[in-house]
């Protein structure tokens, strides 16, 4: 399989060459040159394989590159019990009449973001060994993506992990996860200022080639098509269990930010998978909504993206947007950079909304959407917990709402679970007036020995602190 630039670039590269990169040279994001497709025989071989070997199966049809044998071994390293909690990985429950939950949450992190970044870790340990090279990751957090890189990086080898997060603003749970871990590889950075500092910081170090050659200074971030491809699998994992033969359809809603996780749903459904329709989740931040409502992709400024109580979808720009609008847009790369370079670098928006191709884009790709406030949240976790007495986190509370709006008769929605209500204690405190559960293993982490060093905002001085740490 080669990977082409939805820029258009006239190179194509194999998996393990993007594997460790980026962006494509010409700024664009790697696809497959094509959508591998399966067909009702190969579902009925998967349905009931163990989730390990489906996900190798699925991503052979990508990786041509790493020996079958090898990406079997990293599969089931990867995707275990003791990883995940239990034997299904992913187990799915029926709330409702044909309402689910699908259960990605329950990794090292207690966020679906270590459904992908677990498998990352394991083939950066084995690509980098192959190369005999090493790499130095820097990340700006939050929360969630942070914590997901370091449980992913810790203790691996030719990795390292440099970690910025705005000092004294993550929860106490997520500051306590991450600087809880004494690994020598991971380097957690608290940075004096808010999370836009701890970005800049990131992009000046990159923006520094020297810098950047020297120190072998990479990323994990969600661009990364690897991830992408990780996710793919639970749509197929999600869609077996929630049905009884291959020609039934399914629709998914997925709590949405940076439209990572949906693209991954997109891509599943290329493939040949019964998706009937994929809803886009999103809060008050909703780009990504209006978008689907009317055509219009409008960039929102810093200080118009609103601190919501499911802040890790408090996005201004979806940054695995343009990959699916290279679909949308029939996979021309000239009419892709045009959207994407030319009206948003000039207008910050481009138009789709007279484009035959985006009125049939709900017909052809099946996408839907919807939005939510903070009221809504609330009242989404408390008739959840008084109707069905589970706990939902205000990100899959989003998804909740959404996918009720596009139910459809006889067709089972799975809503994608991205975080325990653990990770969101304040927003579960303020809609029920008690603490979520903690699972035992979190127990008191907020009281162990913490593992961090504070920086100002400045990108020279985290240049210096990565210089002495990498020997
Ligand atoms: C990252 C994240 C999202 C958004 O996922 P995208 O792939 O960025 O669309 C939603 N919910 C939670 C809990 C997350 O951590």
């Amino acid at each position: 399989m080669n990977y082409l630039s939805t820029r258009g670039h006239p190179d194509r590269k194999r998996f393990c060459e993007i594997l460790l990169e980026g962006l494509a040279p010409d700024g664009g994001l790697y696809l497959p040159e094509h959508y591998p497709q399966v067909d009702t025989a190969m579902l009925a071989k998967w349905r009931g394989l163990p989730y390990a070997e489906l996900a190798f199966e699925i991503l052979s049809l990508y990786i041509d590159d790493i020996a079958p044998a090898d990406l079997k071994a990293i599969c089931a390293k990867t995707y275990t019990p003791e990883v995940f909690g239990t034997d299904e990985i992913v187990p799915l429950r029926e709330l409702e009449d044909g309402v689910y939950l699908e259960a990605l949450s329950n990794g090292p992190t207690l966020a679906f973001k270590d459904m992908a970044m677990q498998l990352l870790g394991n083939l950066f340990e084995y690509e980098l060994a192959r190369r005999g090279a090493e790499l130095n990751i820097l990340g700006a957090t939050s929360g969630d993506t942070g914590s997901a890189a370091e449980y992913a990086m810790r203790g691996k080898k030719g990795v390292r992990v440099f970690m910025t997060s705005p000092d004294g603003r993550m929860s106490p749970f997520q500051q306590a996860q991450m600087f809880s871990l004494q690994d020598e590889n991971i380097h957690n950075i608290a940075i004096a200022g808010v999370f836009d500092d701890c970005q800049d910081i990131v992009k000046a170090v990159s923006n520094d080639l020297g810098f950047k050659r020297k120190y072998r200074i990479g990323t994990v971030n969600s661009i990364n098509w690897a991830r992408l491809l990780a996710q793919v699998v639970y749509y197929f994992a999600g869609y077996f269990q929630a049905t009884a033969s291959n020609d039934k359809p399914v629709s998914f809603t997925v709590p949405s930010g940076n439209f990572g996780n949906v693209c991954a749903g997109h891509v599943a459904r290329m493939m040949g998978l019964p998706i009937q329709t994929l809803v886009v989740a999103t809060n008050e931040n909703d780009v990504l909504d209006e978008f689907f409502r009317t055509g219009i992709y409008r960039v929102r400024a810093a200080a118009d993206t609103h601190e919501t109580s499911s802040p890790s979808m408090d996005i201004s720009k979806a940054s695995n947007f343009e990959r699916f609008v290279f679909d949308l847009v029939g996979r021309d790369a000239g009419k892709l950079r045009s959207l994407f370079v030319d009206d948003l670098g000039r207008q910050g928006r481009f138009d789709l909304s007279g484009d035959p191709a985006f009125r049939q884009a709900a017909e052809r790709f099946g996408f839907k959407s919807s939005r939510s406030t903070h009221a809504d949240r609330l009242a989404t976790i408390r008739d959840t917990d008084k109707r069905f007495a589970t706990l939902v986190d205000p990100h899959t509370a989003d998804g909740l709402k959404a996918a009720r709006e596009h139910l459809a008769p006889g067709v089972p929605m799975v809503v994608l679970e991205t975080a325990l209500p653990i990770k969101f204690a304040a927003t579960l405190v303020e809609a029920l007036g008690h603490e979520p559960a903690r699972p035992a293993r979190f127990e008191g982490i907020e009281a162990l020995p913490k593992r961090v060093v504070r920086l100002p905002a400045d990108a020279e001085a985290v240049k210096a602190y990565i210089a002495q740490n990498c020997d």
